[in-house]
């Protein structure tokens, strides 16, 4: 069942003007479109500035697309700050990249953890202890961490903590956005289990924004890649993984390390850094792309499907064989 629909959402912010020159706009997110089914993981993956965070924000309602529609649960979302929109935000939470900066540092991790359920209004005093109790639990963490405040725990405890909060209100889908990303390796191993279960237990939906394709290959079932506020291609997370078909999936997909030998080279890509101010024309990754065609500086690909049902945005998806790249 279809919890979450994006569809061709975009959103133009008015950029900053030069010294001499005039403010061009940015295209954060250009007609974006996305599905993601009740307990299903959507990973989003791309590099910084590609507009996954955004898209992520519009997905929950907290900025509104220039264009295109979002519906969740079938319907279109809110307005902004109505009893309705608060209704629908307990269902949807936001687990953030810095836990620190997400959490308040002048109240108890417990007080945090029932903030969610007072402000909407669930439960009484002792429901709510019980509640807090129970989602320290669930969350790995020990009773009496609940007395502490943020700075007296670790980066991990931090993020289970503000995790518990995400779950207070019972939501159905959660977007994470580079939930692991500020952790240790370690520490971002149990996350992501923890993450896992708590899926597997509660049939939560996630929307996973990273630019760790490790750990996007973990936990999601779909994936879409974002370039320059763009999805360049889509599909099932296993096919996308061991035979990505866009040029600059195979590059992110080849640079992830891998313990055992490695089937095909790590394509490394030439070229800056995509600067979304400055949006090339044509396929945006054209002068970083390494079988770019004349074509490919004039021509926008659209995305489409290639041989194998998954979306693609490139000229060449239907002669461009899939990269045998993931060990
Ligand atoms: Fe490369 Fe051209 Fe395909 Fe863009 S459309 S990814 S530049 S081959």
């Amino acid at each position: 069942m279809t919890l979450l629909a994006l569809d061709r959402v975009s959103r133009v912010y008015a950029g900053h003007r030069g010294l001499f020159g005039r403010a061009r706009p940015v295209r954060a997110v250009d007609e974006v479109s996305l599905v993601l089914d009740a307990g299903r993981t959507l990973g989003v993956v791309g590099e910084s500035g590609c507009g996954k965070s955004t898209t992520g924000r519009i997905a929950l309602g907290l900025e509104p697309p220039d264009s295109g529609s979002v519906r969740f649960e079938g319907a279109a979302l809110p307005p902004p700050n109505t009893a309705a929109w608060r209704r629908q935000r307990a269902r949807m939470q936001l687990v953030f990249q810095d836990p620190l900066a997400a959490l308040d540092r002048r109240l108890t991790v417990a007080a945090q953890i029932a903030e969610p359920l007072a402000i909407h209004g669930i439960g009484s005093g002792a429901d709510r202890a019980e509640r807090v109790a129970q989602l320290l639990a669930d969350v790995g963490l020990r009773p009496d961490l609940g007395r502490r405040h943020p700075h007296e725990l670790s980066g991990g405890q931090r993020q289970r903590a503000v995790l518990a909060r995400a779950l207070a209100t019972d939501p159905v889908l959660l977007v994470c956005d580079e939930p692991v990303s500020a952790l240790d390796v370690s520490i971002q191993a149990q996350v992501v289990n923890m993450l896992l279960d708590l899926q597997a237990a509660r049939g939560i939906a996630m929307l996973f924004i990273s630019h760790d394709l490790k750990v996007v290959r973990q936990v999601s079932h779909e994936v879409a890649v974002m370039y320059l506020g763009r999805v360049v291609e889509q599909g099932p997370a296993d096919m996308l993984f061991a035979e990505p078909v866009h040029p600059y999936t195979q590059a992110l997909v080849s640079a992830i390390p891998t313990p055992g030998p490695r089937r095909a080279a790590r394509i490394v890509l030439a070229g800056d850094p995509p600067n979304p101010a400055a949006r090339p024309p044509g396929c945006a990754f054209h002068p970083r792309c390494p079988v770019a065609i004349a074509r490919c500086a004039s021509e926008t690909p659209a995305l489409g499907h290639a041989q194998d049902g998954r979306l693609v945005a490139c000229h060449l998806a239907a002669t461009q064989a899939p990269t045998g790249i993931a060990a």
